[in-house]
Protein backbone atom coordinates (compact mmCIF):
# COMPACT_ATOMS: atom_id res chain seq x y z
CA UNK A 1 0.00 0.00 0.00
CA UNK A 2 1.46 3.29 -1.01
CA UNK A 3 2.05 6.03 2.12
CA UNK A 4 0.31 8.73 -0.02
CA UNK A 5 -2.91 6.43 -0.41
CA UNK A 6 -3.11 5.42 3.46
CA UNK A 7 -2.64 9.48 4.08
CA UNK A 8 -5.33 9.98 2.16
CA UNK A 9 -7.49 7.44 3.67
CA UNK A 10 -6.77 8.19 7.44
CA UNK A 11 -7.56 12.70 6.61
CA UNK A 12 -10.41 10.97 5.12
CA UNK A 13 -11.86 9.34 8.04
CA UNK A 14 -14.90 11.69 9.85
CA UNK A 15 -15.09 9.05 12.82
CA UNK A 16 -12.29 6.25 12.91
CA UNK A 17 -8.76 5.58 12.42
CA UNK A 18 -5.79 7.30 13.55
CA UNK A 19 -3.14 7.72 11.50
CA UNK A 20 -0.69 6.23 13.37
CA UNK A 21 -2.68 3.23 13.79
CA UNK A 22 -3.41 2.79 10.28
CA UNK A 23 0.24 3.12 9.45
CA UNK A 24 0.80 0.21 11.85
CA UNK A 25 2.85 -2.96 9.76
CA UNK A 26 1.03 -5.71 9.28
CA UNK A 27 0.42 -7.94 11.64
CA UNK A 28 1.33 -11.72 11.03
CA UNK A 29 -1.69 -12.79 12.81
CA UNK A 30 -4.39 -10.80 11.24
CA UNK A 31 -7.40 -10.23 14.10
CA UNK A 32 -10.12 -12.83 13.42
CA UNK A 33 -13.53 -12.99 15.16
CA UNK A 34 -12.91 -15.63 18.15
CA UNK A 35 -15.09 -17.94 15.47
CA UNK A 36 -12.76 -21.50 16.09
CA UNK A 37 -13.67 -21.16 19.83
CA UNK A 38 -17.20 -21.18 18.79
CA UNK A 39 -17.18 -23.72 16.08
CA UNK A 40 -20.28 -26.70 16.45
CA UNK A 41 -19.56 -30.38 15.20
CA UNK A 42 -20.58 -29.34 12.11
CA UNK A 43 -17.48 -27.42 11.24
CA UNK A 44 -15.82 -28.54 8.04
CA UNK A 45 -19.07 -30.14 6.85
CA UNK A 46 -19.83 -26.66 4.86
CA UNK A 47 -17.38 -24.74 6.09
CA UNK A 48 -17.38 -20.93 4.04
CA UNK A 49 -14.28 -19.24 5.17
CA UNK A 50 -15.00 -15.26 3.96
CA UNK A 51 -12.27 -12.18 4.61
CA UNK A 52 -13.47 -9.19 6.11
CA UNK A 53 -11.25 -5.79 5.68
CA UNK A 54 -12.72 -3.05 7.80
CA UNK A 55 -11.70 0.91 7.80
CA UNK A 56 -10.91 0.89 11.24
CA UNK A 57 -8.15 0.54 13.75
CA UNK A 58 -7.77 -2.90 15.27
CA UNK A 59 -10.21 -3.22 18.31
CA UNK A 60 -10.77 0.96 18.28
CA UNK A 61 -13.81 1.24 21.09
CA UNK A 62 -16.73 1.64 19.20
CA UNK A 63 -16.08 0.94 15.53
CA UNK A 64 -13.31 -1.53 15.52
CA UNK A 65 -15.37 -3.91 17.96
CA UNK A 66 -18.44 -3.48 15.69
CA UNK A 67 -17.20 -5.97 12.44
CA UNK A 68 -16.00 -8.38 15.30
CA UNK A 69 -19.60 -8.90 16.77
CA UNK A 70 -20.83 -9.02 13.44
CA UNK A 71 -18.41 -12.10 12.60
CA UNK A 72 -19.02 -14.01 15.87
CA UNK A 73 -22.65 -13.57 15.68
CA UNK A 74 -22.76 -15.16 11.96
CA UNK A 75 -20.37 -17.87 13.13
CA UNK A 76 -22.78 -18.63 16.11
CA UNK A 77 -25.86 -18.58 13.89
CA UNK A 78 -24.58 -20.85 11.37
CA UNK A 79 -23.34 -24.01 13.98
CA UNK A 80 -19.63 -22.75 13.03
CA UNK A 81 -20.22 -23.15 9.60
CA UNK A 82 -19.36 -19.38 8.07
CA UNK A 83 -15.92 -18.49 9.41
CA UNK A 84 -15.54 -14.79 8.68
CA UNK A 85 -11.50 -13.16 9.59
CA UNK A 86 -11.92 -9.61 10.44
CA UNK A 87 -8.68 -7.46 9.28
CA UNK A 88 -8.13 -4.22 10.89
CA UNK A 89 -7.05 -1.16 8.34
CA UNK A 90 -3.64 -1.77 7.07
CA UNK A 91 -3.83 -5.36 7.64
CA UNK A 92 -5.08 -6.51 4.07
CA UNK A 93 -6.00 -3.09 2.52
CA UNK A 94 -5.90 0.67 3.64
CA UNK A 95 -8.78 2.17 5.31
CA UNK A 96 -10.74 3.42 2.46
CA UNK A 97 -9.37 0.95 -0.09
CA UNK A 98 -11.77 -1.53 0.85
CA UNK A 99 -15.03 -0.60 -1.11
CA UNK A 100 -12.44 -1.37 -4.29
CA UNK A 101 -11.13 -4.91 -2.54
CA UNK A 102 -14.79 -5.44 -1.94
CA UNK A 103 -15.63 -4.62 -5.25
CA UNK A 104 -12.97 -6.78 -6.98
CA UNK A 105 -13.24 -9.47 -4.92
CA UNK A 106 -9.83 -9.45 -3.00
CA UNK A 107 -12.09 -9.28 0.09
CA UNK A 108 -15.14 -10.61 0.39
CA UNK A 109 -16.57 -8.08 2.65
CA UNK A 110 -16.10 -4.80 4.02
CA UNK A 111 -16.77 -3.16 7.46
CA UNK A 112 -16.90 1.13 6.54
CA UNK A 113 -18.68 4.34 6.12
CA UNK A 114 -20.44 5.02 3.08
CA UNK A 115 -19.53 8.59 2.88
CA UNK A 116 -16.15 7.87 2.04
CA UNK A 117 -17.38 6.70 -1.28
CA UNK A 118 -18.71 9.89 -2.41
CA UNK A 119 -16.02 10.18 -4.73
CA UNK A 120 -17.23 7.29 -6.35
CA UNK A 121 -20.94 8.45 -6.17
CA UNK A 122 -22.43 11.52 -4.45
CA UNK A 123 -25.34 9.47 -3.36
CA UNK A 124 -23.59 7.37 -0.75
CA UNK A 125 -23.35 10.11 1.26
CA UNK A 126 -26.84 9.50 2.70
CA UNK A 127 -26.50 5.81 3.51
CA UNK A 128 -23.97 7.27 6.42
CA UNK A 129 -25.19 11.02 7.39
CA UNK A 130 -25.77 14.17 6.16
CA UNK A 131 -25.93 17.36 7.72
CA UNK A 132 -29.25 18.43 9.29
CA UNK A 133 -30.08 14.19 8.12
CA UNK A 134 -32.02 11.23 9.64
CA UNK A 135 -31.02 10.46 13.43
CA UNK A 136 -30.64 6.89 13.82
CA UNK A 137 -34.00 5.85 13.69
CA UNK A 138 -35.16 7.94 11.59
CA UNK A 139 -32.48 5.89 9.16
CA UNK A 140 -33.76 2.81 9.96
CA UNK A 141 -37.23 3.73 9.21
CA UNK A 142 -35.83 5.22 5.29
CA UNK A 143 -33.73 2.47 4.78
CA UNK A 144 -35.81 -0.57 6.50
CA UNK A 145 -39.75 1.35 4.81
CA UNK A 146 -38.90 4.12 2.92
CA UNK A 147 -37.27 2.72 -0.15
CA UNK A 148 -33.89 3.59 1.35
CA UNK A 149 -32.17 -0.18 0.59
CA UNK A 150 -33.70 -0.35 -2.49
CA UNK A 151 -31.94 3.01 -3.86
CA UNK A 152 -29.21 1.67 -2.05
CA UNK A 153 -28.97 -1.82 -3.76
CA UNK A 154 -29.30 -0.15 -7.20
CA UNK A 155 -26.35 2.24 -6.73
CA UNK A 156 -23.94 -0.81 -4.68
CA UNK A 157 -24.81 -3.19 -7.43
CA UNK A 158 -23.08 -1.05 -10.18
CA UNK A 159 -20.08 -1.68 -8.18
CA UNK A 160 -20.80 -5.50 -7.09
CA UNK A 161 -21.31 -4.85 -4.23
CA UNK A 162 -24.30 -5.97 -1.48
CA UNK A 163 -24.78 -3.22 1.10
CA UNK A 164 -26.76 -3.10 4.74
CA UNK A 165 -26.58 -1.39 7.85
CA UNK A 166 -24.01 -2.69 10.89
CA UNK A 167 -23.85 -0.24 13.34
CA UNK A 168 -24.59 3.70 14.56
CA UNK A 169 -22.49 5.78 16.54
CA UNK A 170 -25.16 7.59 17.56
CA UNK A 171 -25.50 11.27 17.67
CA UNK A 172 -22.07 12.87 17.33
CA UNK A 173 -21.45 16.36 19.27
CA UNK A 174 -20.67 19.44 17.66
CA UNK A 175 -17.14 19.63 18.65
CA UNK A 176 -14.88 21.20 20.87
CA UNK A 177 -13.35 25.11 20.38
CA UNK A 178 -10.62 27.09 22.29
CA UNK A 179 -13.31 29.90 22.45
CA UNK A 180 -16.50 30.04 23.11
CA UNK A 181 -19.57 30.67 20.85
CA UNK A 182 -21.68 33.64 20.95
CA UNK A 183 -22.87 34.51 17.28
CA UNK A 184 -22.02 33.91 14.14
CA UNK A 185 -18.95 36.44 13.80
CA UNK A 186 -16.99 33.66 15.84
CA UNK A 187 -16.94 31.70 12.93
CA UNK A 188 -15.40 33.99 11.17
CA UNK A 189 -11.52 32.82 10.29
CA UNK A 190 -12.36 29.43 12.51
CA UNK A 191 -9.95 26.91 11.36
CA UNK A 192 -11.96 23.20 12.04
CA UNK A 193 -11.38 20.04 11.65
CA UNK A 194 -14.80 18.93 10.15
CA UNK A 195 -14.37 16.39 7.36
CA UNK A 196 -16.38 15.99 4.48
CA UNK A 197 -20.19 17.44 3.73
CA UNK A 198 -20.13 19.42 7.43
CA UNK A 199 -16.32 21.05 6.25
CA UNK A 200 -18.53 22.49 3.65
CA UNK A 201 -20.88 23.83 6.04
CA UNK A 202 -18.11 25.63 8.20
CA UNK A 203 -16.20 26.88 4.75
CA UNK A 204 -19.33 28.34 4.21
CA UNK A 205 -20.05 30.08 7.51
CA UNK A 206 -16.82 31.82 7.13
CA UNK A 207 -14.52 29.54 8.65
CA UNK A 208 -11.72 27.01 7.20
CA UNK A 209 -12.14 23.41 7.26
CA UNK A 210 -9.34 21.46 8.00
CA UNK A 211 -9.30 17.54 7.08
CA UNK A 212 -6.96 15.96 9.91
CA UNK A 213 -7.24 12.11 10.54
CA UNK A 214 -7.79 11.52 14.27
CA UNK A 215 -4.30 11.02 15.81
CA UNK A 216 -3.36 14.44 13.97
CA UNK A 217 -5.64 16.34 15.83
CA UNK A 218 -4.81 16.94 19.43
CA UNK A 219 -1.32 18.27 18.16
CA UNK A 220 -3.17 20.63 15.99
CA UNK A 221 -5.13 22.27 18.43
CA UNK A 222 -1.65 22.66 20.75
CA UNK A 223 0.01 24.34 18.28
CA UNK A 224 -2.71 26.62 17.18
CA UNK A 225 -3.00 24.95 13.44
CA UNK A 226 -6.99 24.63 13.88
CA UNK A 227 -9.11 26.55 16.58
CA UNK A 228 -11.83 23.96 17.22
CA UNK A 229 -12.89 19.71 15.85
CA UNK A 230 -14.87 17.46 16.06
CA UNK A 231 -14.63 13.80 16.28
CA UNK A 232 -17.08 11.58 17.14
CA UNK A 233 -18.76 12.13 20.90
CA UNK A 234 -17.56 12.03 24.45
CA UNK A 235 -16.38 8.37 24.58
CA UNK A 236 -13.80 8.50 21.58
CA UNK A 237 -12.98 11.98 22.31
CA UNK A 238 -12.26 11.93 26.13
CA UNK A 239 -9.82 9.00 25.25
CA UNK A 240 -8.24 11.75 22.24
CA UNK A 241 -7.94 14.31 25.40
CA UNK A 242 -9.19 17.18 23.52
CA UNK A 243 -10.88 18.67 26.54
CA UNK A 244 -7.39 19.88 27.71
CA UNK A 245 -6.87 21.96 24.77
CA UNK A 246 -10.13 23.26 23.86
CA UNK A 247 -12.27 23.34 26.59
CA UNK A 248 -15.47 24.35 25.33
CA UNK A 249 -17.77 21.41 24.26
CA UNK A 250 -20.91 22.10 21.88
CA UNK A 251 -23.11 19.65 21.29
CA UNK A 252 -25.57 18.24 19.24
CA UNK A 253 -23.39 18.22 16.16
CA UNK A 254 -25.84 19.11 12.87
CA UNK A 255 -23.25 17.41 10.73
CA UNK A 256 -23.35 13.67 12.07
CA UNK A 257 -26.92 13.15 13.45
CA UNK A 258 -26.67 9.27 13.81
CA UNK A 259 -23.73 8.58 11.67
CA UNK A 260 -24.49 4.57 10.18
CA UNK A 261 -21.87 2.28 9.43
CA UNK A 262 -22.30 -0.46 6.57
CA UNK A 263 -21.07 -3.76 6.00
CA UNK A 264 -20.38 -4.17 1.73
CA UNK A 265 -20.69 -7.93 0.58
CA UNK A 266 -19.56 -9.08 -2.75
CA UNK A 267 -21.79 -9.45 -5.05
CA UNK A 268 -21.11 -12.63 -6.34
CA UNK A 269 -20.04 -13.77 -2.36
CA UNK A 270 -23.87 -12.61 -1.56
CA UNK A 271 -25.22 -14.37 -4.20
CA UNK A 272 -23.39 -17.63 -3.14
CA UNK A 273 -24.84 -17.93 0.66
CA UNK A 274 -28.03 -19.92 0.76
CA UNK A 275 -31.58 -17.70 2.17
CA UNK A 276 -30.69 -18.87 5.40
CA UNK A 277 -27.13 -17.40 5.42
CA UNK A 278 -27.94 -14.57 3.76
CA UNK A 279 -31.06 -14.39 6.84
CA UNK A 280 -28.81 -14.63 9.35
CA UNK A 281 -26.62 -11.92 8.00
CA UNK A 282 -28.84 -9.32 7.47
CA UNK A 283 -29.76 -10.32 11.47
CA UNK A 284 -26.15 -10.27 12.17
CA UNK A 285 -26.00 -6.18 11.02
CA UNK A 286 -29.22 -5.61 12.35
CA UNK A 287 -27.81 -6.88 15.80
CA UNK A 288 -24.63 -4.97 14.95
CA UNK A 289 -26.55 -2.24 14.70
CA UNK A 290 -28.52 -2.46 18.21
CA UNK A 291 -25.69 -3.32 20.33
CA UNK A 292 -23.48 -0.47 19.03
CA UNK A 293 -26.10 1.94 19.96
CA UNK A 294 -26.91 0.92 23.45
CA UNK A 295 -22.98 0.87 23.53
CA UNK A 296 -22.84 4.58 22.10
CA UNK A 297 -25.41 5.58 25.13
CA UNK A 298 -23.72 3.76 27.55
CA UNK A 299 -20.11 4.79 27.15
CA UNK A 300 -21.11 8.64 26.23
CA UNK A 301 -22.73 9.22 29.04
CA UNK A 302 -20.08 7.52 31.15
CA UNK A 303 -17.32 9.87 29.84
CA UNK A 304 -19.68 12.55 30.03
CA UNK A 305 -20.09 12.63 33.30
CA UNK A 306 -16.01 11.73 33.88
CA UNK A 307 -15.78 14.97 32.11
CA UNK A 308 -18.06 17.24 33.94
CA UNK A 309 -16.73 15.68 37.29
CA UNK A 310 -12.89 15.50 36.90
CA UNK A 311 -12.43 17.79 34.52
CA UNK A 312 -14.75 20.63 34.43
CA UNK A 313 -16.56 20.56 31.22
CA UNK A 314 -20.39 21.82 30.51
CA UNK A 315 -21.17 21.05 27.08
CA UNK A 316 -23.14 23.93 25.77
CA UNK A 317 -25.47 24.23 22.41
CA UNK A 318 -24.46 27.15 20.12
CA UNK A 319 -26.80 29.74 19.97
CA UNK A 320 -30.16 29.53 18.07
CA UNK A 321 -28.87 32.17 15.24
CA UNK A 322 -25.87 30.10 14.91
CA UNK A 323 -28.22 26.91 14.53
CA UNK A 324 -30.53 28.73 12.01
CA UNK A 325 -27.38 29.76 9.65
CA UNK A 326 -25.97 26.30 9.65
CA UNK A 327 -29.61 24.71 9.17
CA UNK A 328 -30.03 27.20 5.91
CA UNK A 329 -26.59 26.19 4.50
CA UNK A 330 -26.98 22.81 5.35
CA UNK A 331 -29.90 22.40 3.23
CA UNK A 332 -28.22 24.39 0.17
CA UNK A 333 -25.06 22.15 0.05
CA UNK A 334 -27.19 18.95 0.48
CA UNK A 335 -29.05 20.14 -2.04
CA UNK A 336 -26.55 20.67 -4.18
CA UNK A 337 -24.92 17.09 -3.50
CA UNK A 338 -28.62 15.85 -4.36
CA UNK A 339 -28.54 16.75 -7.70
CA UNK A 340 -25.46 15.65 -8.89
CA UNK A 341 -26.30 12.88 -11.31
CA UNK A 342 -30.12 11.30 -12.06
CA UNK A 343 -29.10 8.37 -9.37
CA UNK A 344 -28.01 10.48 -6.52
CA UNK A 345 -31.18 12.80 -7.47
CA UNK A 346 -33.51 9.64 -7.16
CA UNK A 347 -31.71 9.05 -3.17
CA UNK A 348 -32.00 12.44 -2.45
CA UNK A 349 -35.74 13.13 -3.82
CA UNK A 350 -36.53 9.78 -1.58
CA UNK A 351 -34.23 11.18 1.45
CA UNK A 352 -36.01 14.38 1.41
CA UNK A 353 -39.47 13.32 1.55
CA UNK A 354 -38.27 10.88 4.12
CA UNK A 355 -36.28 13.52 6.79
CA UNK A 356 -39.40 15.98 5.82
CA UNK A 357 -42.41 13.67 7.02
CA UNK A 358 -40.27 11.75 9.89
CA UNK A 359 -38.80 14.77 11.47
CA UNK A 360 -42.33 15.85 12.69
CA UNK A 361 -43.26 12.64 14.36
CA UNK A 362 -39.73 13.13 15.85
CA UNK A 363 -39.95 16.67 17.09
CA UNK A 364 -43.24 15.56 19.21
CA UNK A 365 -42.11 12.22 19.84
CA UNK A 366 -38.35 11.93 21.16
CA UNK A 367 -37.87 15.87 20.73
CA UNK A 368 -41.13 16.67 23.16
CA UNK A 369 -40.55 13.80 25.54
CA UNK A 370 -36.69 15.14 26.00
CA UNK A 371 -37.28 18.78 26.61
CA UNK A 372 -40.36 18.14 29.21
CA UNK A 373 -38.31 15.77 30.89
CA UNK A 374 -35.50 17.91 31.47
CA UNK A 375 -37.82 20.82 32.69
CA UNK A 376 -39.76 18.22 34.83
CA UNK A 377 -36.50 16.73 36.40
CA UNK A 378 -34.92 20.31 36.71
CA UNK A 379 -38.01 21.84 38.54
CA UNK A 380 -39.11 18.92 40.87
CA1 LIG B 1 -17.33 12.80 13.25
Amino acid sequence: MKRRHVLTAAAALATGASTAAVLRKPTKKPQTSQSTDLASPNIGKNLKQFRLATSWPKDFPGLGVMPNRFAEYVNTMTGGNIEIKVFAAGELVGATEVFDAVSTGAADMYHSAEYYWQGKAKGFSFFTAVPMGFTANEMVGWIKFGGGQELWDKLSAKFNIKAMHAGNTGHQMGGWFKKEINSLEDFKGLKMRMPGIGGEVIRRMGGAAVKLSGGEIYQALQSGAIDATEWVGPWNDYAFGFYREAPYYYGPGFHEPGAALSLGVNLSVWNSLTVTEQAIFKSACRHANDVSLGEYTHENAKALKTLNKEHGIRPRIFPKQVWDKIGRISEDVVAEIGGADKQTQAIYKSYIEARNSYRHWTEISDGAYITARKAALENR
